[in-house]
């Protein structure tokens, strides 16, 4: 059995031990186990410790029986003694996120019965699957009595109880336990049954940040970020808020009222501009009334702005019209109308020829080609 020294000194980030055995993995690397390591195994949600052992790099960390099994990218020799070294970056930041989850999962239980049914430490945030519903007021409150508890700066008591101090101990679990159930307990906050590393005092936390709420099976999924996870976070979001006050001139507080302005002059302007290209669309098939048939090139275009185009010439003109819009590069969008025409036999033959698709009623269709203006001038003519 490996000795747990992540148990006896959840601080120690450097260790010496004997390397009991080696063996290839399955596909590439190695499992070697120890006499004892600081190394945490994956398990009871949080993932396991990397570092190195020996000089050589601790991939992950997992539980196997009673032995701890380090994943390394190379061998070690049997019966050497290691020194082993902590990713201390990586562990302190599960340590701190892994706390905070209890905090908050101890409130959210105490306010609401509640409880905890699924928790996921991934690389970038933290779920915590609730069998409750909880509103985004609920969220703020929770996340405010959370940090209160960080500030007091409790200290965690974790223990073994007996089996007759267990009967009696109200704490959170997510299975029955029978034997030996470690309790890990923030005062005022918390008692939970649990097998990962914990921060001494809730002041080490830093921070703990609800960032969402969304309904989630017949609860509901909160996301959320500790420590220096969370810290990061609100920096990416300083960063992002800092960029778009810098484009729109706003002070940072003001970003969503400029964004809200933008919004409602580019409405404006969309639709004034709407206004603009229907008068000039009308200008246009005044001009072609009664021309018979009529094959228009135009700058590139919306979809939308080269049917109205096409609706508008073709109820004057009296014939076939034909609207391409586009240029050489990227092609040509088309629209082509004829009162009570039929240009099913037409069109079929010119997207063969000018390597296009589309298609529509039999008076009207829209499409576009991949095709040169003089091949497309070359087939209408034709
Ligand atoms: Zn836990």
């Amino acid at each position: 059995m490996t000795e747990r020294i992540f148990y006896t000194d959840v601080y120690c980030q450097r260790f010496e031990a004997t390397v009991l055995a080696c063996q290839p993995q399955k596909k590439k690397g190695y499992e070697v186990v120890l006499d004892g390591t600081a190394f945490y195994p994956e398990g009871g949600g949080q993932p396991g410790d990397w570092g190195t052992l020996g000089g050589v790099a601790v991939t992950d960390t997992r539980e196997r029986g009673d032995e701890i099994v380090h994943l390394t990218d190379k061998p070690l020799e049997v019966g050497a003694t290691v020194t082993g070294q902590l990713d201390w970056v990586h562990r302190f930041s599960l340590m701190q996120n892994h706390s905070g989850e209890h905090i908050v999962s101890g409130i959210i239980h105490r306010k609401t019965g509640g409880n905890n049914v699924g928790f996921h430490m991934g690389s970038d945030t933290i779920t915590v699957d609730l069998d409750v519903e909880l509103t985004a007021q609920e969220l703020a409150e929770i996340e405010a009595e959370a940090n209160a508890q960080v500030w007091a700066n409790g200290v965690t008591h974790i223990f073994y109880p007996t089996a007759e101090e267990q009967k009696t101990l109200d704490y959170r679990s997510k299975k029955e336990l029978t034997g030996d159930v470690r309790i890990v307990t923030f005062p005022g906050a918390d008692t939970c049954a649990c097998c990962g590393t914990h921060v001494a005092r809730t002041g080490e936390i830093g921070l703990i940040k609800l960032l969402s709420v969304q309904k989630f099976r017949e609860g509901c999924r909160i996301e959320m970020l500790c420590g220096d996870r969370a810290l990061a976070y609100v920096n990416r979001i300083l960063e992002q808020n800092h960029q778009i006050s810098v484009a729109l001139s706003a002070k940072p507080m003001k970003t969503a009222v400029s964004v809200e302005r933008l919004k409602a002059e580019n409405a404006q302007m969309s639709y004034r501009l709407n206004e603009m290209e229907q008068a000039a669309f009308q200008q246009k098939a005044d001009a072609l009334a009664g021309a018979g048939e009529v094959l228009l090139f135009e700058p590139p275009m919306a979809p939308d702005s080269v049917r109205k185009l096409a609706v508008a010439v073709m109820e004057v003109c009296g014939g076939r019209f034909g609207v391409f819009a586009g240029d050489e590069e990227s092609g040509y969008k088309y629209a082509i109308g004829q009162q009570d025409g039929d240009l099913g036999a037409f069109v079929k033959v010119m997207n063969q020829q000018l390597h296009g698709l589309g298609g529509g009623k039999p008076f009207f269709v829209q499409g576009s080609v991949a095709a040169k203006k003089t091949e497309i001038e070359a087939f209408w003519q034709g």
